[in-house]
């Protein structure tokens, strides 16, 4: 472990007067049951223990699932009367827990995740049926764009089988199999089969109408195909630093390869993974990231007399509340309006958690879609598929691309 991981994590917890208030904001204290460790403010007080005993040398008894269920979604930090951002304690905390010997306090599903990604491309081994979406789709090999997945829309139908087989078996069987895999790679593909048909075809198509929009506003873009590798966003997310470095290499050599100069990507994840992470771990980046909103230049839409509701995504919105391209474009075509908790104050809809922690994730993304259904809208868009999937409830909930796709004139 560096001394600059002690140092940063003293530099954040520091400054803390354990005033609460990040409590207020922190979408995993409630459907904890209001547990002070699942907590924003529970994290920073850990935070500082973890550094105490650290100095002192002795292993460390923390309560590790205070950091690994922290949704990073950055929340705190907007209410730190001392500028204390209890996710980035989180992700220290986290870094420092993989970094020594403390594997034992250690998430099995987190290994998991990692140990598959870095054998397969793919966090459940799926690359090649990852690439499904784009049968018949004719592509532009010599194009300056890369279209980019990221693997991200093609994985959601499995985390939902997952979960449901986690429930059955319970959770000391479960994680007796995550620990199974993870320590046996290729066991993954016994899991790789369960995938909810119905969601894939549903985003498969969320797929083709990303390709639609960016066709009709004169872009053109090759793509990967089954070469496509997932971006490595949980390993970082989860403080597997060392193996994150080598994987983000490995990623940026596939991206290279390709001859593009500039990627457009597709959830806010992995643009911001690859705008603002990768530069800092691979020499020479020299890639530029887009997200495929950004480019697109939209036709006249039909008006619709629905009302929409807009649930911002936290790697956009809490990463810069100013941030409002969706949000644009949605307006020019329905009554668009944002929950009571928006823009800096934006709620995390849970997703992050999803296999780690499935429960509290549930009941974190019953919160949000509670107070979306709230302001009265017909639809709740999402522009993230983590989000689509969680908010999926009473068949209310669109992903931005299917939305404008359907609007489009005739
Ligand atoms: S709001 Fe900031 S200062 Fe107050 S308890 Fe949370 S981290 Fe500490
Ligand atoms: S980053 Fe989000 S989930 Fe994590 S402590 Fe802050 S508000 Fe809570």
């Amino acid at each position: 472990m560096t001394e600059s991981l002690l140092e940063q994590l003293e530099n954040e917890v520091g400054n803390c007067i354990n005033c609460g208030f990040c409590e207020t904001v922190c979408p995993t204290l409630d459907p904890s049951g209001f547990s002070l460790w699942k907590g924003a403010r529970g994290r920073v007080i850990m935070g500082r223990t973890l550094l105490e005993d650290k100095k002192k040398g002795i292993p460390v008894p923390v309560l590790s699932d205070s950091f690994y269920s922290c949704l990073d979604c950055h929340a705190c930090l907007f209410v730190c009367p001392a500028g204390v951002n209890a996710g980035k304690v989180s992700q220290l905390s986290r870094e420092i827990i993989t970094t020594t010997s403390d594997r034992k306090n250690e998430n099995p599903y987190a290994r998991m995740i990692v140990e598959v990604t870095a054998r397969y491309g793919n966090p459940l081994g799926v690359k090649a049926r990852s690439a499904a979406w784009s049968e018949g789709l004719q592509f532009d090999r010599n194009a300056e764009y890369l279209l980019y997945t990221g693997n991200m829309f093609q994985l959601m139908p499995y985390t939902k089988n997952l979960n449901s087989a986690r429930k059955t078996m319970g959770n000391a069987m479960s994680n007796f199999m995550a620990s199974r895999v993870a320590n046996h790679p290729s066991m993954i593909k016994m899991l790789s089969r369960m995938r909810d048909k119905e969601m894939e075809q549903k985003n498969f198509g969320t797929l083709r109408n990303i390709v639609k929009l960016l066709r009709l506003s004169g872009i053109s873009f090759s793509y990967l195909g089954e070469k496509e590798p997932y971006p490595g966003t949980f390993i970082y997310d989860l403080g597997y630093i060392d193996k994150f470095k080598k994987y983000a290499m490995y990623v940026y050599s596939v991206l290279k390869e390709s001859g593009a100069k500039k990627i457009i990507t597709v959830d806010p994840h992995t643009y911001d993974l690859l705008k603002n992470t990768f530069p800092k771990y691979v020499d020479n980046f020299d890639l530029e990231i887009f997200y495929y909103l950004d480019l697109i230049k939209m036709p006249a839409l039909q008006k619709g007399e629905e009302k929409i509701v807009y649930h911002e995504p936290c790697h956009f919105v809490l990463r810069d509340p100013r941030y409002s391209k969706p949000f644009q474009i949605l307006s020019s075509t329905a009554n668009t309006v944002l929950a009571k908790r928006s823009g800096s104050k934006s709620r995390c809809c849970g997703g992050p958690d999803e296999l780690t922690f499935p429960d509290l994730s549930e009941k974190a993304s019953q919160i949000r879609y509670e107070e979306l259904k709230s302001t009265g809208a017909d639809i709740i868009v999402t522009a993230c598929p983590i989000c689509n999937v969680n908010l999926s409830k009473e068949n209310r909930t669109m992903e931005i691309a299917d939305y404008l796709a359907s609007k489009l004139p005739a």
